[in-house]
This record gives structure tokens, C-alpha cells and sequence, in this order.
């Protein structure tokens, strides 16, 4: 297979071909810790021992590498473990980080109770608007500029190759989260990011059945130590250990075969709930990078294959409405997290931002944020209109 593959090619083969000794075609898990050596230091593979490597993961990291477009890939036990160790990998204290004003509630906890207190500081930023980026970025301290695009729940879209070009110019490196596009809509290293962090949770897994992280590297780039990121990422996630196990890795490896095929269905269905919601009378914003009317409608254009199954909404009537709203639906779940095949429906302002309730992230109260998923979209819509005839 080579690198010019189509992704579902990539997301099939890309570092899975069958098994060496029996011809399985998936993956086996190799659920072990340590590896026999032929001799001492005689390592079949390069495996000695599994918190450094391990088979399973190492084909989730070789097929992520691919399908990012990157040089290599490295598995953790969430997103967020993967974050601190980009962050650890990259910075020292005395460094700062430009963060964006609608980050993930989890990335915004990590850097302001994590990383601050171990001297890393930071400063928030509009990721959408350029120059408040430029405007953020302290000379000769800012190392990093953090960015989420689209963003949670806001779905805000940030030009990735602009700010990229802005933190270069500081010798900042950028970092996207690409969680919510997903590396089959967007490739955030070919538009100049330097490295890519994912919760596998979310669409990659696609089941809601395992929680992950992936960071993927890109060109080369020199750290303190190291001659490349890579080694030094690889480093650290050997020495802090937080990988991510066979059979999740596993897991994950199964879910990315079928990215493609199901992100298409997402976006399909995601566009119909759209189309329902701007023309209901009872919801007063729809936020959706599809829209023309979203402000930053041409970026998500040109760097998205398509635009997400992720929709938010507000009700004209306020934040009660909205909280009976969200448990008056049957079909669609009402939960945390996203990304998976199931519909989830929640109140950002009382379940994922609520702890972010008082600082400059809070969220709108009368806001809803939807996992569009792969169901029915018939279904999925007449449950919506009816929980929404009731009480929007
Ligand atoms: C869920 C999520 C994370 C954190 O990932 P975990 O796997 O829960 O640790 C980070 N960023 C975004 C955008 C997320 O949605």
C-alpha cells in the first residue's frame, strides 16, 4: 500500500497486515506485558516490554501516522494523557501557552490547574479571530498555541494554516485538536500545524465503547535534547507510561476501518437536523460550520472535507426549556461525550461546561449540544420535533 492510498484504504491496511505467522487479517491483540529474548538485548521487533511498545498499539500508531499525513503516531490511555505529554514533551516552566476561548473543559482544567501550577502559563484566546491570536502571543514566551477547530460547544472554526503562521513567525508551535473533525475531515499537519491530538474516544473509536488519545507528529522539529518532537514524545511516553492497552488499542484500530463511511453518514445526518432546527420557530441560534451564516463559514470550507456531525442549538425560551428539552427526547441519549453511532443529546452549561460555569469559557444556559449519529435520520428527527413541540 503506498503513502498516495485513498484514507479508507489507509484506515483498512495502514499498519495491519496480516499476521506474520498465522495470516489472521485483524489485528491479533497481543495482550501480553513482557517479551522473550533471543540473547540479552536480542528483541524480536524491537519489543521488550509493553509500557515502551507493544504490537497492537504499534498498529494503531503506524495507521494513524498515516492517515493524519504525519511521521508518527503514539496511542495513550485518553485524549488527555496524550495532551500532558505533548505538553511535557514541548514546554518547560517559564513557558507560555495560548489556549482557546471555547476549549474542551477538560484541555482548559489541564492547563489552568495542571500545567500553571507547575509554571506553564497561559492566556485565552478567540481562536477564530486571527489577530486575537497575534494579540495573545507574548514575545520570546509563548511556545505553543493550542487549537481546537471546530470547537466545543460553540463549534467555532479557527484558520489553522493562518495561525500557524502567525506562531511560527513567534517560534510557537501549533498544536490542533482534531477530535471533532476527525482526521478523515481534516488534516491539520498539511495546513502547517506542527502536531495533532485526538480523543479516540470520540468519532475514531465510534462506538462509545473505549476511551483514548493520539498525537501524531509531524515534520521535524528540534527540542531541547532531541533532534525531532517524535523522540522526544516517544520518550516521554515511555517514561510516563500513560499508553494506551492492547485490547483498546484494539478497539480503536476496529473503529477507524469504518471512519469514512461512517463520517459521511454523520455529516448526512447532521445537515438534515440542520435544516429541521432553522426552521423551527421555538430555537434562536443553530450553530453548524455548514451554514453560510456561520462566521467563519469559508475557513471550514476550504479546510474540511465536510462539516461534522456536531450541532448546536438555543431556545428561545431560555435555559428551562432547554434542560426539559433534553430529557423529554427517547431516542436520542441524553449523555456526555460524542462521536459514537448512537444520537446524544446534553445541556453543555450543566454537564460539560460546568466547570468552566464563571470563567471566560462559560457557555450560553439555554444552549443544546447534539451528537448527531447514524440512525434513522427520520427517527431522529420526529424525536427532536416532538420533544421540541412540547417545550421550545
Ligand atoms: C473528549 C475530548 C478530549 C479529552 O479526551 P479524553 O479521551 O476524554 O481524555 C479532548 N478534546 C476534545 C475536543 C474532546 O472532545
Amino acid at each position: 500500500m503506498s503513502d498516495a492510498s485513498g484514507f479508507s484504504t489507509r484506515a483498512i491496511h495502514a499498519g495491519q497486515p496480516a499476521d506474520a505467522s498465522t495470516g489472521a487479517v485483524s489485528v491479533p491483540i497481543y495482550q501480553v506485558s513482557t517479551y522473550k529474548q533471543d540473547g540479552i538485548g536480542g528483541f524480536r521487533g524491537g519489543y521488550e516490554y509493553s509500557r515502551s511498545g507493544n504490537p497492537t498499539r504499534t498498529a494503531l500508531e503506524e495507521c494513524f501516522a498515516a492517515l493524519e499525513g504525519g511521521s508518527r503516531g503514539f496511542a495513550f490511555a485518553s485524549g488527555l494523557a496524550g495532551q500532558d505529554t505533548i505538553v511535557r514533551s514541548l514546554l518547560v516552566p517559564g513557558d507560555h501557552v495560548v489556549v482557546p476561548s471555547d476549549a474542551y473543559g477538560g484541555t482548559y482544567r489541564y492547563f489552568n490547574q495542571i500545567a500553571r501550577p507547575q509554571g506553564i502559563a497561559h492566556s485565552i484566546a478567540k481562536i477564530a479571530d486571527v489577530d486575537a491570536v497575534r494579540a495573545a502571543i507574548v514575545p520570546g514566551r509563548t511556545k505553543m498555541v493550542w487549537v481546537e477547530t471546530p470547537t466545543n460547544p460553540l463549534l467555532g472554526i479557527a484558520d489553522i494554516e493562518s495561525i500557524a503562521g502567525v506562531a511560527h513567525e513567534a517560534g510557537a508551535v501549533v498544536v490542533v485538536d482534531n477530535t471533532f473533525a476527525s482526521a478523515y475531515l481534516q488534516n491539520p499537519l498539511a495546513l502547517g500545524a506542527d502536531l495533532v491530538s485526538h480523543s479516540t474516544t470520540k468519532y475514531s473509536g465510534g462506538h462509545s465503547d473505549v476511551v483514548g488519545g493520539i498525537v501524531v507528529t509531524g515534520q521535524q522539529i528540534a527540542v531541547p535534547g532531541f533532534e525531532d518532537a517524535g523522540d522526544r514524545v516517544a520518550f516521554n511516553q515511555k517514561s510516563i507510561g500513560g499508553i494506551a492497552g492492547p485490547f483498546d488499542a484494539w478497539l480503536t484500530l476496529r473503529g477507524l476501518k469504518t471512519l469514512a463511511v461512517r463520517m459521511e453518514r454523520h455529516c448526512d445526518n447532521a445537515e438534515k437536523v440542520v435544516d429541521f432546527l432553522t426552521g423551527h420557530d421555538g430555537v434562536s441560534h443553530v450553530y453548524y460550520p455548514g451554514l453560510p451564516s456561520h462566521q467563519n463559514h469559508d475557513v471550514a470550507a476550504r479546510q474540511m472535507k465536510r462539516f461534522g456531525g456536531m450541532v448546536s442549538f438555543r431556545l428561545t425560551k431560555g435555559e428551562d426549556a432547554a434542560v426539559k428539552a433534553c430529557s423529554a427526547v427517547q431516542l436520542w441519549t441524553l449523555g456526555e461525550s460524542l462521536g459514537g453511532v448512537e444520537s446524544l443529546i446534553e445541556h453543555p452549561a450543566r454537564m460539560t461546561h460546568a466547570s468552566v460555569a464563571g470563567t471566560e469559557l462559560e457557555v450560553p444556559a439555554d444552549l443544546i449540544r447534539l451528537s448527531v449519529g447514524i440512525e434513522d435520520i427520520d427517527d431522529l428527527i420526529e424525536d427532536l420535533r416532538e420533544a421540541l413541540d412540547i417545550h421550545a
